[in-house]
């Protein structure tokens, strides 16, 4: 099979696009189509300061390395979850990742924050362990952004994983969730906007692109993510793709062509709802007197307490 673009030898097929590109050609397809969702979807402008958020995953690692290569100025941003092995692993990549391509890092821990591990989160709020990872993420990367002054916050999500999100919000008719199911979310009141450049390109794309620009990065999955529903939505897309190429870019693309006559008022109301005080405990940004991760915080405290353990020491294991 030959190369779309050159004719050399094809190394990777992209049935969606009735395309196989060689290494070289299919590189440049990475950044175009980056460089397109940035560009269609107003995401960044030269003069940003851009907040990567990396897991040490396959997705966000190319994230940052595409940014750079695409000369954004960059920091990255890594929560370390204290979750054994897989978090360490995760970690080590990314802190590997940084230093190899000599670019600024700031690391979190969430077991020193909290004093607690993701496991006390979940028994103290009664709530699936992902719920509480969730929860710290989104305040980590906030303050993060703060804190260093990015002017935007990038995810690694792609568009696997817009997709399905979608199609979970869909079967559900989760409104509040669909207004906000679109690759940039503007800055209101103080939180950062949030983007997600590697939205029109796949999960086996990014794979692909990994190997190839032969960055390592973490093969564990996290042991708590049991979410059945998203990989089951996930499946059933690429089901449907297989039948039908294309089918899985033009569901998401479709939606965001029409999301902004669908929910016009959604943003503005949310703008309405921002947060507009700060934490009475940690000072940062809040809608409530305390914010919602203090308040996790000490329900860990409470609920360790109760049970006549002392809370965890403030290293990780
Ligand atoms: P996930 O929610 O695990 O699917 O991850 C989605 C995106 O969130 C990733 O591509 C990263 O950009 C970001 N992310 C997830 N976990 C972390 C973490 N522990 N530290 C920093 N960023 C993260
Ligand atoms: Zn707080």
């Amino acid at each position: 099979m030959k190369c779309r673009a050159c004719a050399q030898k094809a190394v990777i097929r992209l049935p969606s696009h009735n395309s196989a590109f060689c290494p070289g050609c299919f590189d440049r397809f990475v950044l175009s189509q980056t460089a397109r969702a940035i560009e269609d979807h107003r995401m960044l402008t030269p003069e940003d300061h851009v907040l990567v958020a990396v897991s040490g995953g396959k997705d966000s690692l190319a994230l940052w390395e595409i940014l750079s290569r695409l000369n954004y100025r960059t920091t990255g941003f890594h929560l370390d979850l204290g979750i054994g092995e897989y978090s360490a692993e995760s970690r080590g990549h990314v802190e590997s990742f940084a230093s190899r391509h000599n670019l600024p890092l700031v690391v979190e821990s969430l077991r020193e924050s909290v004093n607690g591990s993701v496991t006390d989160i979940a028994h103290a709020t009664r709530r699936p362990a992902c719920s509480g990872c969730g929860l710290a993420k989104r305040y980590f990367f906030n303050r993060a952004a703060l804190a260093t002054g990015a002017t935007v916050l990038a995810t690694g999500h792609n568009l696997d994983d817009e997709a399905s999100r979608l199609f979970g919000n869909l079967l559900h008719w989760h409104d509040e969730y669909l207004a906000k199911n679109r690759p940039d979310l503007p800055s209101l009141s103080g939180l950062s906007k949030k983007v997600k450049p590697l939205v029109r390109l796949t999960e086996k794309e990014m794979a692909s692109y990994a190997f190839l620009r032969k960055i390592p990065y973490v093969l564990k999955e996290c042991p708590h993510s049991t979410d059945a529903k998203q990989l089951l939505y996930k499946k059933l897309l690429n089901e449907v793709e297989s039948a039908s190429p294309g089918t899985k870019h033009a569901f998401l693309f479709g939606y965001l062509e029409r999301i902004d006559r669908l929910f016009p008022m959604r943003l503005e109301e949310d703008h309405e709802e921002s947060p507009s005080g700060r934490c009475e405990q940690c000072g940062e940004i809040s809608w409530t007197p305390v914010c919602s991760f203090c308040r996790m915080k000490e329900k860990v405290a409470k609920d360790l307490e109760k049970d006549g353990l002392i809370p965890l020491p403030k290293t990780a294991p």
